[in-house]
């Protein structure tokens, strides 16, 4: 290798430190902001078990933490276990969640699962992510909100439509799929906030980064926030 590419690469490798330690400190203050708006940020659905939480982030998908909370009490008095899940008629099981709209799919999806949580795990929700992927209609990011909330493991982020875009406006990430946000995160956060940060980034949404029109003058991250892809036009205050 020549003297001048030698210095190039060294360069280049000198800018890439630099634009890391930039980043993670940037990471650092969003991180410390949301700790001051949010101490408390958790899980909002209302749950007792990891089976019950894993029944409510299914009943969650295109639907609020508020309806599902309104629907899981008489459910889960109904069904108490894996066992009462896979064993009902399907149709009975449509009825008792069709307020959480895509109530078909919802219920075989929790049905299916719970067959399999039956078949190969004992009847008890696995606490590994390859075993709780390999369920039925669940995905990376049910499963991050099971084994963060279920069982206190952070093995990545959840990434849902709030915390993608809040990731994307915070100046955190450029992936442009859920999967590829969810590495950017975590290899710029520690481990221990994986699980807090995506509940205050999905409560910070819904409160002021909203999707249309985020209300970016009273914002409590403006100062911090390099707001990328927003329109300043839309919060003229
Ligand atoms: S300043 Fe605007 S874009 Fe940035 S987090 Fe706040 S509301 Fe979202």
């Amino acid at each position: 290798m020549s003297a001048e590419m030698s210095s190039s690469l060294k360069k280049t490798e000198a800018t890439g430190n630099l634009f890391k330690s930039a980043m993670s400190r940037h990471a650092k203050k969003i991180l410390a902001a949301l700790k001051k708006i949010y101490p408390d940020a958790g899980c909002s659905l209302s749950f007792r078990s990891p089976l019950e939480l894993l029944v409510a982030t299914i009943l969650s998908a295109q639907c609020t933490d508020v309806q599902v909370n309104k629907v899981t009490p008489k459910l889960f008095r109904q069904f108490r276990s894996a066992e009462d899940y896979a064993a009902v008629p399907l149709e009975q099981l449509e009825e008792a969640i069709r307020t959480t709209g895509f109530f078909h799919n919802k219920a075989k999806n929790i049905q299916n699962a719970c067959r399999k949580i039956i078949s190969t795990f004992g009847g008890q929700v696995p606490d590994t992510m390859e075993s709780l992927v390999s369920l039925p209609g669940v995905g990376r990011k049910t499963a991050n909100v099971v084994l963060s909330n279920g069982f206190g493991r952070n093995e990545g982020f959840v990434v849902d439509t709030h915390v993608f875009r809040l990731s994307h406006r915070l100046g955190l990430s450029e992936g442009n799929t859920p999967e590829k946000v969810e590495q950017e995160l975590m290899v710029l956060f520690p481990q221990t906030d994986w699980g807090y940060l995506s509940h205050a980034l999905i409560l910070h949404g819904r409160q002021f980064c909203k999707a249309r029109k985020p209300l970016c003058g009273g914002c409590p991250l403006t100062k911090v926030c390099p707001k990328g892809g927003v329109d300043n036009t839309l919060d003229p205050e």
